[in-house]
Parts: structure tokens; C-alpha cells; sequence
């Protein structure tokens, strides 16, 4: 029964949203139990910044199982406007358009059907902005 599983996930999958340490202030996504940078676990719920830029990326061509009629598809280390950092599949755009410093936004996506219970997944990925500039 993985029902409980996928209600639980909804928050972080369906909005972005991470963790902010207490002690440190320090930001994560995906969320944490334990502060990576100070050992704390002191950490609230936090809505991250929905735009942000291209880091670097990946074109991903043997993907995991059940993924293979998806690639290739790319996949990238995003900043965000308040600086946490995020990996994320690309969406809406040619492999050969994404670039270091393209400004991105969050979007929701379909990520795969499951055949037997017909459960449709959605995720979070990130897409070029409209708008060409961040502000
Ligand atoms: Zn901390």
C-alpha cells in the first residue's frame, strides 16, 4: 500500500518546499531531518523560490528503470533566487538550448503512469522563464 508514501510526499512534490536550519539558517532541498552544515535538528518546513538559474546539467541517457522511453533528458544543479540549490529535470526545451546561467521556472509535470493501478506521478521540474531576466 503505498498510498500513505505518496500523500506524504505531496508536500515537497507538488510545491517547492524545503527545510530551514534554526541554528544556522542555512537552507536544503530536499528537506532534511539533521542540518547537513551544523548537525541541528532544529529545521522548519520552508517555501523555496520557484525561479531560479542553470548551474550546470546533464543530459541523462540511460535513465533508471522504468524511465527509458523518457531520455534523453536533462537534468540540472539549479540555484534559486534566495541561493538554496536544487537538482531537477529540465522540461520544455531542446537539449542543445539549455545553457549555464539560463534563467528557469517551476512547473508541474506528469513524471510516469504506473500500468497496474493507474496512478499518474507528478514532480516538480524546471523550465526555461518566459521572461528573459530575473529580477
Ligand atoms: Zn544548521
Amino acid at each position: 500500500m503505498r498510498l500513505p508514501n505518496l500523500w506524504r510526499e505531496i508536500p515537497q512534490r507538488y510545491r517547492l518546499e524545503g527545510v530551514t536550519c534554526k541554528n544556522c539558517n542555512s537552507s536544503f532541498f530536499p528537506p532534511r531531518i539533521v542540518c547537513p552544515n551544523c548537525g541541528s535538528k532544529e529545521l522548519s518546513s520552508q517555501r523555496l523560490p520557484d525561479r531560479g538559474k542553470v548551474l550546470s546539467y546533464t543530459i541523462i541517457r540511460k535513465p533508471p528503470n522504468n524511465f527509458e522511453g523518457y531520455a534523453p533528458y536533462p537534468v540540472a544543479l539549479i540555484e534559486l533566487l534566495d541561493g538554496v540549490k536544487v537538482t531537477c529535470q529540465l522540461t520544455d526545451c531542446d537539449t542543445d538550448e539549455i545553457f549555464i546561467g539560463m534563467p528557469v521556472e517551476a512547473t508541474l509535470r506528469k513524471v510516469k503512469e504506473d500500468g497496474e493501478d493507474g496512478v499518474v506521478y507528478y514532480a516538480i521540474k524546471f523550465r526555461p522563464l518566459i521572461r528573459k531576466t530575473i529580477e
